[in-house]
């Protein structure tokens, strides 16, 4: 009997192979105590574990960045700072010292008081902070207690997917493609450090699928879609044989996508759409162009404060948005100011913690309540404008004064750089996304003040339909085409074009084929994806007519139900298209 399991999809990809359960726990540590003379040999184990992880862990910040680059490489920087933590140090001598603990006993103490303090919390940037102790925790333990060091991966043999409750960013950079098909964790989220590791390595992976590592046996068969969050443990013939038309088909458009990427993105009759890519790091910038992406309509920047023990420094910020402006010479590039809050808390900020983060201190909010990290970013912002046409783009926006304030500050830092000498460019553009109900609603008011919207679906669909995005419980009421989601698109597109500015979307919407009919059929021309959809987003494009669209997004304008919306769109689409080879997330309400 197979088991099917869902869970987030964490990297892209399709997978089947062996299950290879790996067990990197945390070691059991004999309680011992020391007599008087030998505490300070003690205090000299632990000083030299310290000094040789530090060491272990720069080697393979080097191999990481040789592998994958500088950023990627940042990720070991906490684990690094950790081991120079006063109060982790501190309080591991005084273990030692006054409670006459080994080494191991009193650092493994003090690590987990310290994982009990943060586990408080239930923060995913906080979580992923734990599973950077975690992983810290283990190196050090096993050193001590003279273990191999948990990183030297046991016999990896070809063609596994790698089952594990979590797992750790210094297990997966020693993992090979060549070995490791796919990962599937209990836990975990896509924001997780080891995470972004497998989206660079190019290994598919599924997080928090609950029981996997329970249910999983040591080399039992298994498939999993990295792109849908999916894995299926001894799957029948059907299962494999839908796994793997679905991985031909991939590879095929994989194949095909350097092709595709040269062709135009127009529909059968002949409408134009700009295609842009979503970005979570600089270093995808020179992927998405490879896909045929004429821009990059969302880049995050959130990866410079994730797990940072301080903030960002300007030069640093500077040259990250550089990059993705070098590597779009010809085309615009929307950089969003940071997105703090909701799901993603830096450790420096010491955001309190609130009932509802996701309605609480977020995005522009805590940017114009933090004036030193917001005018950083806008400064580097500004220099970045010399290199290309970078685009400023404002999260969560509900109200014009946010972006009058904004603009100010703008101006003042502006008038700095005329001071310091320091080239810009001033006729860049400052824009709004639009994530809320509220702006939908008061678009008018706000693009009197903005040189652009660009529609954030996967947030306006939450505060819409007052569904949290993030709770899995819940994701079958989390639907984009609600009639109340398909009003607020067509009001702000309606507002954008009387208004004259451009009208973008995002969010994940527009990388499904419904919701991009959709959106073409409410004339909204220019979409932005994240970078392994465009390919085929763009022939799904050219296989459509915007005509056809357009009928549709009339008749998905009077329906009464999600359901009817979702028919009225099928319908449109017709048999110019086969939807079942889409992997997208509501390409799943198509049948099979
Ligand atoms: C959105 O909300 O649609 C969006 C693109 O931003 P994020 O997913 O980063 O919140
Ligand atoms: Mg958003």
């Amino acid at each position: 009997m197979s088991v099917t399991l869902d869970g987030s999809p964490a990297a892209e990809g399709i997978a089947e192979g062996t299950v290879f359960l790996l067990d990197w726990g945390i070691p059991v540590v004999p309680h011992e105590t020391l007599e008087e003379g030998a505490i300070e040999g003690e205090v000299e184990r632990f000083h030299s574990a310290r000094a040789w992880a530090a060491e272990r862990l720069e080697e393979m910040k080097k191999v990481t960045e040789e592998r994958l680059g500088a950023v990627e490489a940042r990720i070991f920087d906490p684990q690094i700072l950790m081991l120079e933590d006063v109060e982790l140090v501190d309080g591991t001598l005084r273990y030692i010292r006054e409670n006459r603990l080994t080494a191991q006993r009193a650092f493994e103490w003090r690590m987990l008081e310290l994982q009990a303090m943060w586990s408080r919390t239930r923060n995913p940037m906080v979580l992923d902070r734990l599973n950077d102790l975690e992983d810290l925790m283990i190196r050090v333990l096993r050193r001590l207690l003279g273990d191999n060091d948990p990183t030297d991966l046991p016999g990896q043999a070809e063609g596994v997917i790698v089952v594990a409750p979590n797992l750790t960013p210094s297990l997966v950079v020693r993992m090979h493609p060549d070995h490791v098909r796919g990962i599937a964790t209990d836990h975990g989220t896509r924001t997780a450090h080891w995470a972004i590791l497998a989206r660079s390595l190019e290994i598919p992976s599924v997080v928090g699928l609950g029981t996997v590592s329970r249910q999983a046996r040591e080399g039992q068969h298994a498939v999993l879609d990295g792109r849908i969050g999916r894995v299926v443990l001894d799957p029948t013939p059907e299962e494999i044989g839908r796994f793997s038309e679905r991985q031909q088909r991939l590879t095929h458009w994989e194949e095909e996508s350097s092709l595709i990427a040269s062709l135009e993105s127009v529909t059968l009759d002949g409408q134009y759409v700009e295609l842009r890519a979503n970005l979570d790091l600089p270093a995808e910038a020179a992927q998405a162009a490879a896909h045929g992406a004429v821009g990059v309509g969302l880049f995050r920047t959130e990866f410079l404060v994730v797990g940072r023990a301080a903030m960002p420094a300007e030069e640093e910020q500077y040259e990250a948005y550089r990059a993705v402006a070098d590597a779009f010479p010809k085309g615009a590039v929307y950089i969003r100011t940071f997105d703090l809050g909701g799901d993603k808390f830096p450790m420096f900020l010491n955001m309190p913690q609130e009932e509802n983060p996701f309605l609480g201190w977020r995005a522009i909010r805590v940017c114009l309540d933090e004036p030193e990290l917001f005018r950083t970013q806008l400064r580097a912002l500004l220099r970045a404008t010399a290199h290309g046409d970078i685009r400023m783009m404002l999260p969560l926006v509900n109200d014009v004064e946010e972006v009058r304030r904004v603009r100010a500050m703008l101006e003042e830092e502006e008038d700095r750089l005329d001071r310091d000498g320091i080239p810009y460019n001033s006729g860049y553009k400052l824009g709004v996304m639009i994530e809320t109900p509220a702006a939908a609603l008061d678009a008018v008011e706000l693009a009197r003040h903005s040189d652009f919207f660009s529609i954030g679906t996967n947030d306006l669909v939450q505060y819409t339909l007052a569904v949290d995005r993030t709770n899995t419980r819940l994701a079958p009421l989390y639907n984009p085409f609600h009639p109340a989601v398909v009003r607020l698109l067509h009001q702000v597109a309606r507002v954008g074009r009387a208004a004259g500015i451009e009208v973008s979307v995002c969010g994940e919407l527009a990388s499904t084929p419904l919701g991009v009919f959709l959106l073409l059929g409410l004339d909204i021309t220019t979409l932005s994806m994240a970078w392994p959809s465009l390919p085929e987003i763009k022939k799904f494009i050219r296989d459509i007519r915007v005509e056809d669209a357009r009928t549709a997004a009339r008749k998905a304008l009077a329906a009464p139900s999600s359901k009817a919306v979702t028919e009225c769109l099928v319908e449109g689409i017709g048999d110019r298209v086969d939807l079942r080879v889409f992997s997208g997330r509501w390409s799943l309400s198509v049948p099979e």
